[in-house]
């Protein structure tokens, strides 16, 4: 044999909800929503997202939602800059020759007032508002754990030996020592596993 026979892995799996952490519209009272779960090196790895049609059509509802609204936001900034400009231009007069001068950019900023400059600071509000959905959308709300694979073999295993059969001895760990696997997953990776 090449390979070394590789260990089982003692998945704890609700056959209460059939590890979807939900039954019907509530959680399921055996797992507390967690579906499945390993303890390993004295962490307790759990799966917590819900994957009745249910949840999945809502989650499914709610990018749409994210989508629409950001591209509402976008036409609302391009229409809010662009008439914005429009005002503005109207009663400036640019120096080309400053053009490159951030302190000019700076006094051209004083300069605007009215329905231009109501225009042009609504769609900076927007702008920065975008930026911040587009850091949201993106960031994985945690990290499973570090894992040093060139010190292999040189960490200690940790004391904590924990052989979970039963769902009520989760209720003992320690909450900083339950990792819930799903919230490492982007919101791409969901829907991926939401569609599968
Ligand atoms: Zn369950």
């Amino acid at each position: 044999m090449l390979f070394d026979k590789p260990e089982t892995i003692s998945l704890l799996s609700c056959q209460t909800c059939k590890a979807t952490g939900y039954i019907g519209f509530s959680k399921c009272k055996e797992c507390r929503g967690m579906s499945a779960g390993h303890f390993d090196r004295g962490n307790w790895l759990f799966w917590f997202y819900p994957l009745t049609r249910y949840h999945l059509s809502l989650a499914k509802a709610r990018r749409i939602f994210n989508k629409v609204r950001f591209f509402s936001s976008i036409i609302l900034w391009l229409t809010a800059w662009g008439w914005g400009i429009y005002f503005i231009s109207r009663n400036l007069t640019i120096n080309f020759s400053l053009i490159l001068d951030p302190a000019y950019w700076l006094y051209l900023l004083s300069t605007i007032h009215g329905i231009g400059a109501v225009l042009f600071y609504a769609g900076a509000w927007i702008l920065l508002y975008l930026w911040y959905r587009a850091i949201v959308e993106r960031i994985k709300k945690a990290n499973v754990e570090r894992y040093h694979y060139g010190e292999y073999g040189a960490i200690k295993e940790p004391e904590e030996k924990l052989e979970i059969s039963q769902w009520n001895q989760t209720k003992k760990i320690k909450s900083k020592k339950k990792i819930n696997i799903a919230d490492t997953f982007t919101d791409e990776a969901l829907s991926v596993l939401g569609e599968a």
